[in-house]
């Protein structure tokens, strides 16, 4: 059974140990120790990481690196600690080199991430405190990221319960409240006004953030309120019939914010517009963007009408005669190439191949309702010459990807067209 030294003190980041057992994990080196101040993932919270010095090695890696060089690696450096487990009473420290069962060991945990971790933690208790005291809304699971973390609330939250949540929780932090540990029998707790119901029998230890919340928990609390710095609520939404909602404390709170004054910043420069106008200002502009589609669609429309007249005027053809039809067309896309192989068709008696100039090249192939021509087999001929892709029915057939010369393939689909059957008369 490991001592969890942060049970009691959260706030060691040195200590000196015993290795009890070592073994492999995973294919990875392992070791429990008889104490440790590192902190296995568990209640939400990740793994501490580190290093491990062994006895005499400690700011002096160099010097017992000459004794033990080939074991502890080339340089004689310390022992990173790559993750730390929760396994039954021990906690696992998973290393990136082996260390000798009985041997001393000195542990450094990385201060950063372990800060950074108490401060998420302790704010999370007070974030979810604040939603059962204002709303009742229970905080039914925690989960904390590399980035950001999150509460799952059992009921939904307003963003104006958010907002009023969130202001309760920076009140919390800014009076600089007292942050207690305190180990209590679980007929005691019974007794006490825990915010959640503990979940398991025998001592209990508990964290009371001062005349606010109490509830139990092993994870790693900050000592005083102020030090989470300050909280944040990132995002929000509905999740499993309740709501997830995100926030951020302590320097990743600064850096939400950082980047939201990037991205708002950069956006108000190119709409030029404050950022509460914002919304309104893109609303405005998918209006805009919406009505241009539609008035482009109508001018579309109507060039279309005139490109297939202009077409079959210069075809030449007597009235009601059969006619072949092979064109390209500049700044016209399939669609655009469709709209104007239907009006021919519908206009003359007609088999009609068009091509746009951009290579690879769209291809439409249709004909009028009178003529015998199967349009997708004319297009799977083209295709199976130049490349490319498409289908269709036997009337109109739509294809794209079309490489070679372009006069090549227009006088390939021309052929194509001619040798089709003969108009029904
Ligand atoms: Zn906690």
């Amino acid at each position: 059974m490991t001592s969890r030294i942060y049970y009691t003190d959260p706030y060691c980041r040195r200590f000196e140990a015993s290795v009890t057992k070592t073994f492999v994990h995973d294919g990875r080196p392992a070791a429990l120790l008889d104490r440790t101040a590192f902190y296995p993932t568990s209640g939400g919270q990740p793994f501490d990481t580190g290093r491990l010095f062994e006895a005499g090695d400690a700011g002096r890696p160099g010097e017992a690196g000459r004794v033990d060089g080939e074991r502890r690696g080339p340089s004689g450096s310390a022992i990173d600690v790559l993750d730390t487990i929760d396994v039954d009473d021990d906690v696992v420290h998973v290393l990136s080199a082996a260390v000798i069962a009985g041997a001393s060991v000195h542990g450094e945990i990385d201060w950063t991430r372990r800060f950074d971790h108490m401060q998420q933690h302790t704010g999370q208790h007070i974030l979810s405190a604040a939603f059962d005291r204002l709303f009742e809304n229970r905080t039914v699971s925690f989960h904390m990221g590399s980035d950001v973390s999150s509460i799952d609330l059992q009921r939904e939250a307003s963003w104006e319960h958010i907002a009023r949540a969130e202001g309760e929780a920076n009140r919390i932090i800014s009076e600089n409240r007292e942050v207690a540990i305190r180990f209590v029998t679980s007929e005691h707790a019974a007794v006490l006004p825990l915010r959640k119901e503990p979940s398991r029998e025998g001592t209990l230890r508990l964290i009371e953030v001062k005349d606010f919340d109490l509830s139990a928990c092993g994870g790693t609390h900050v000592s005083r309120t102020g030090e989470i710095g300050s909280l944040v609520v990132t995002a929000a939404e509905k999740f499993k019939g309740g709501a997830r909602v995100t926030f951020a404390c302590g320097a990743r709170a600064v850096r939400a914010y950082q980047s939201l004054r990037d991205a708002v910043s950069g956006s108000v420069r190119l709409l030029s517009v404050l950022p509460r106008e914002l919304p309104s200002a893109i609303e405005r502009m998918q209006a805009e963007a919406k009505e241009l589609r539609r008035t482009l669609r109508r001018f579309q429309e109507a060039l279309a009408a005139h490109e297939a007249a202009r077409l079959i005027a210069a075809s030449d053809v007597g009235s009601g005669a059969a006619v072949v039809i092979v064109g390209a067309l500049d700044a016209w896309d399939a669609n655009g190439l469709k709209a104007i192989a239907t009006h021919i068709v519908a206009q003359a008696n007609a088999t009609v191949a068009l091509f746009s100039t951009a290579s690879p090249y769209p291809v439409v192939i249709a004909r009028s309702p009178g003529m015998q021509l199967d349009a997708t087999a004319v297009l799977g001929e083209l295709v199976a010459s130049f490349g490319g892709r498409g289908g269709g029915k036997a009337d109109l057939a739509q294809g794209g990807g079309l490489v070679g010369n372009l006069s090549d393939i227009m006088r390939a689909a021309r052929q194509l067209l001619e040798r089709g059957p003969l108009p029904l008369s």
